[in-house]
């Protein structure tokens, strides 16, 4: 039968809604929701592919078992039976100690992940936590933390509304947005400008973002906390500082601007590369626009000084007086959580990586350390790894290494939809199913959206494999020593049963002194994902409380507006969510202060390299999931590595010549793609690529491999604070043809 199905794009942070037309069981076409009030019809390229992703012949619909050497199909007992059965011989060799799990990016894109994961983690009893996090996000997370008192009370650019936006590090137009929901990122962008705003990008390549901005500064690669800094500095020193509204939730205004001191525009602009009058009219701008917002992404995290440069985002955005105001830099208010935030200020460090002594951040050590903590020898060696969701084989640094280490694992489970550059080295693979076989709801993004917006997606074709929040269940009845034949049912029952009874033994909670059984059976007969689903959402903040506001939200309400519902633009509550140890915001952080004299240090050096290596963001790729894909893969090559054309010329380089880029890592060969977007002195790759080795099943992506970019990144090089990767500002040579 023809039927329309609505549900939300889950292949990137914007969230569009998305139109699907099934006929005969197949998916006929894919479009743009117009009917979504978020993001009325966009899409990009990627939006439509999810029936290409659904009909893939290389998706693996059965498990498979390593023997011999290579991957034979499995059934789901034969596969459990055996991770039972190894888990369980490990771990009484070894302790859970030897036990490590890797949490890929795509987990915070589905609801049966979020749900699941975390029990999972928990069942482990390691300390081996390693996720996508820590080649990505994790400084905004720590300096949210440290600031705001939660890792998660991240503000976000209120771009509907602002007057004036500084963007770094970020290129919307080919990622839609990051850390800041919203579906056609761009074409906010550009309002900004239709309305009579400004927009300034701040990045080493002059970006698609870049070429629409009002205007584009180009900055040395790594350097945007010094940037940043210098900004606050002009503001204090021609006291422009103004912290408006929040002023009473506010300390260390004077401690600011004594640490911002030494960072003068003149200080810092041979290590920026930015004159100290750009430098000064920004700061200028800034303080003198209605409203403005200050928001850094992916240049400015994965760097060496990744946690210093978040801050300071923030720091301008508060001594601007923006933060927390309509116009500036506002905290979203996902519907599913309660309307204030709870519990104790943010720590990190409560245990260390076992070989390098990384301090833990947010429950998790730095993924750059994973090789290490494989391949060492000793009390602790990780013998048994378990991957949902991630291909660390091709994203975390120093990537040649951390293959080795993952083939000499002596255990390895991988649940992944493809037998990828990762899951290769899995002794199980166990089959994630498509999108279109899950039921969705952003528990993640709607915590970062620059609206207040909730959608549910149905499911549109009924599994044909197991869901992954039952992998995940299994998974953890197995961490748990409940086997491989526990009921997952009880599990999960039980569990959900837990919730409730913390809920209704909570005297501030909606619920407080009420039936658990009651509350449980108002759930209904859904599968676990949605009970667990609907029970948060009529406890959050919008929730009709099981009664208690009966025009509140709920599941049944969602199902009932398909396209989502719109509950307007952010509102200022600062004042709810500060859990810090003074309840104020922390402008200067002792453990951010104290990283200082090292970024200081760097100021001083002059620099040496000949070229900087940096990622690249593209709007048909999403780090490596989708090169499987061939309507995305068509077109020219796009696996190149972009030169400016004086260093072309300089190094004798001609437009489309492979060329080699070494660092001190290792090296890699590729077509040079000379262009006048990139800023002399730099060099850019794309990240995800590198597909083709032996034992992978990606035909597609085979075909057209590119190369890896993290074999030139270094996994001994991270922000010490956060534990993110150095992925960007990597020291390069690049040799043209005749000396390859
Ligand atoms: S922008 Fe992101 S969410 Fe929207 S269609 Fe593209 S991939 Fe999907």
């Amino acid at each position: 039968m023809d039927r329309i199905v609505y549900r939300t794009c889950p292949l990137c942070e914007a969230t569009c809604g998305l139109e699907i037309e099934v006929v005969d069981d197949r998916v006929r076409r894919i479009r743009g929701d117009m009917a979504n009030p978020f993001s009325a019809g966009f899409i990009c390229p990627k939006g439509s592919t999810l029936k290409q992703l659904h009909e893939d012949p290389d998706r693996l619909r059965t498990p498979l078992i390593k023997e011999n050497g290579s991957h034979r199909p499995a059934t789901w007992e034969e596969a459990f039976a055996l991770i039972a059965e190894r888990f369980g011989a490990i771990v009484e060799a070894h302790g859970r100690s030897a036990l490590a799990i890797y949490v890929g990016n795509p987990n915070v894109h589905q609801l049966d992940n979020t749900l699941g994961i975390r029990p999972l983690i928990k069942s482990l009893g390691t300390q081996n936590v390693f996720t996508a996090s820590t080649v990505d996000q994790m400084p905004k997370h720590v300096s949210a933390g440290l600031m705001f008192g939660h890792p998660l009370n991240i503000p976000v650019p209120d771009l509907d509304r602002t007057d004036y936006l500084l963007m770094l590090g970020a290129n919307p137009f080919e990622s839609n947005g990051s850390l800041a929901t919203a579906p056609d990122f761009p074409g906010r962008l550009e309002k900004i400008r239709s309305r009579g705003g400004k927009l300034v990008v701040v990045d080493p390549r002059r970006t698609k973002s870049a070429a629409i901005a009002d205007r584009w500064i180009p900055v040395r690669p790594g350097t945007d906390a010094g940037f940043l800094l210098a900004l606050a500095q002009v503001l204090f020193q021609e006291e422009r500082v103004e912290l408006d509204g929040f002023a009473d939730l506010a300390e260390g205004l004077d401690r600011a601007a004594e640490v911002v001191a030494p960072f003068t525009p003149e200080a810092v602009a041979t290590f920026t590369g930015i004159d100290p009058e750009t430098t000064r009219e920004v700061a200028r701008e800034l303080a003198a626009a209605p409203s403005a917002a200050v928001y850094g992404r992916i240049g400015t995290h994965t760097v060496s000084f990744g946690t210093v440069a978040s801050w300071a985002v923030d720091l301008l955005n508060a001594i601007t007086g923006n933060l927390d105001r309509p116009g500036g830099a506002m905290f979203p208010l996902a519907a599913h959580l309660p309307p204030s935030r709870k519990g104790r200020a943010f720590r990190t460090g409560r245990w260390h990586s076992r070989v390098k002594g990384f301090p833990e951040v947010l429950g998790e050590l730095p993924v750059a350390t994973l090789a290490d903590e494989i391949e060492t020898p000793g009390e602790g060696q990780v013998r048994l790894l378990i991957i949902v969701a991630g291909n660390p084989a091709l994203t975390t640094p120093d990537s040649g290494r951390l293959e080795k280490a993952l083939e000499s694992l002596e255990f390895m489970v991988s649940v992944d939809p493809y037998l990828n550059e990762t899951s290769l080295h899995a002794d199980v693979v166990l089959p994630a199913p498509s999108a279109l076989e899950r039921s969705h709801y952003d528990l993640a993004f709607t915590g970062l959206s620059v609206r207040d917006f909730s959608a549910y997606s149905p499911q549109v074709f009924e599994g044909t494999g197991m869901a992954e929040f039952e992998i995940l269940v299994r998974l953890t009845a197995i961490a748990l020593g409940m086997g491989a034949d526990a009921d997952p049912d009880q599990l999960a029952g039980a569990s959900l049963m837990a919730v409730v009874q913390e809920a209704v033994s909570n005297p501030e909670s909606v619920v407080a002194g009420r039936d658990p059984a009651e509350i449980l059976s108002l759930l209904g007969d859904r599968p676990w994902p949605e009970k667990f689903l609907d029970l948060l959402l009529r406890l959050g903040h919008r929730g009709d409380g099981f009664g208690a506001d009966p025009a509140g939200l709920s599941l049944a309400q969602l199902e009932a507006n398909p396209h989502g519902i719109d509950f307007g633009p952010l509102v200022p509550r600062l004042h709810q969510i500060l859990v810090t140890d003074s309840g104020k915001v922390d402008l200067v952080p002792e453990q951010i202060a104290a990283d200082l004299p090292r970024l200081l240090e760097q100021i001083g050096r002059t620099p040496d390299e000949e070229l900087l290596l940096i990622g690249r963001r593209q709007l048909r790729s999403a780090n490596s999931w989708l090169h499987n894909v061939e309507v995305l893969m068509k077109g020219k090559e796009r696996c190149t590595v972009q030169i400016n054309p004086d260093d072309a010329s300089r190094l004798g380089v001609a437009d489309g010549a492979r060329v080699k880029v070494a660092s001190a890592t290792g090296q890699v060969e590729l077509p040079a793609e000379v262009t006048a977007d990139i800023s002399r002195g730099v060099v850019s790759i794309p990240y995800g690529w590198g597909h083709g080795l032996a034992g992978s099943r990606m035909v597609v992506a085979s075909a057209r491999p590119g190369v890896n970019t993290n074999i030139l990144t270094d996994g001994g090089s991270i922000d010490p604070l956060s534990g993110n990767a150095v992925l960007n500002g990597i020291p390069v040579t690049v040799t043209a043809p005749a000396q390859v």
